[in-house]
């Protein structure tokens, strides 16, 4: 398939914050660049405001202050929906519609934008996530959970976004398929020169796959470092607790490797 061979925009968070419905400060200020073409990785506990952060990118949450901007362009220049069309999101749990076989879920986008020969364009999307083409056919619940999760990182490329979006998009699979599906889509970013922003709660994910890594804590962005400064500690006190627990996985297994 022709990949694009831009490289994708730059993402820019300036002073934005996010307070919903009942007084929840979910993002304070936060005022971040990332670089075109980075693989970021967002981490941190459970309700420190990821999702919130990554939904503000496609606008599926619009933020009580602050701007956006991908590239140059502010996100709320133009349409919500044509902004979304120019950004691929994956999340949990993938959201294939079930009644749709697989080629039907991949070319949503496709029909939407009219686009013809669209099993051609499916075929190339099924080669590219390593799928085999037979599974036009099949439906969702004849796949496992890391063949949708395939399908939907498929079909989140369908319309050759510079930028991806992914919320937790392993969160379900077993550490195998995890592993696996996590270098592939490591690979695609290489390939296609996406700009990928991953939220993961998962440490060492994140400092396996990542050029950078945003550890969020409260509604702010606590630490951001590449992977071999935070593994040095240059992270601070939260990004240490969080980089301790696979430091001292991997520590206890090279001892338990070491005494047999
Ligand atoms: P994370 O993805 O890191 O788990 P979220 O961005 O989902 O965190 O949530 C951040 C904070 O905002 C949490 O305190 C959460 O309870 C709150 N929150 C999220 N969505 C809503 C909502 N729709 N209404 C009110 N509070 C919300
Ligand atoms: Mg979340």
């Amino acid at each position: 398939m022709p990949a694009s061979r831009v490289p994708g925009p730059s993402v820019a968070f300036d002073h934005v914050s996010k307070r919903y419905a009942g007084g929840v400060i979910a993002i304070d200020a936060i005022s971040v660049a990332i670089a075109g073409g980075s693989f970021i990785a967002l981490v941190g506990a459970s309700g420190s405001g990821k999702s919130t952060l990554l939904k503000m990118v496609n606008r599926l949450i619009e933020p009580s202050a602050g701007a956006i901007r991908i590239g140059d362009a502010d996100v709320t220049a133009g349409d919500a929906h044509l902004l979304r069309r120019r950004i691929g999101y994956v999340f949990q749990n993938v959201g294939l519609f079930p009644h749709l076989n697989v080629a039907e879920n991949i070319a949503i986008g496709l029909r939407l934008t009219g686009r013809e020969d669209r099993a051609g364009r499916v075929a190339e999307l099924l080669d590219l996530v390593d799928l085999p083409r037979a599974f036009a056919d099949r439906m969702p619940d004849a796949l496992s959970g890391g063949q949708r999760q395939r399908v939907g990182v498929a079909r989140a490329l369908a319309l050759e976004p510079g930028l991806m979006l992914m919320d937790e998009p392993f969160g379900a699979l077993d550490p195998v398929t995890r592993d696996q599906l996590g270098s592939a889509i490591r690979a695609l970013h290489d390939r296609l020169g996406l700009t990928t922003i991953m939220v993961t709660h998962d440490m060492a994910e994140a400092l396996i796959l990542a050029d950078r890594v945003l550890v969020m804590a409260g509604g702010r962005i606590v630490a951001d470092a590449p992977p071999a400064a935070l593994l040095a500690g240059a992270g601070g006190a939260e990004a240490d607790a969080l980089v301790a627990v696979p430091r001292e996985q991997a520590r206890r297994l090279r001892e338990i490797g070491g005494a047999a």
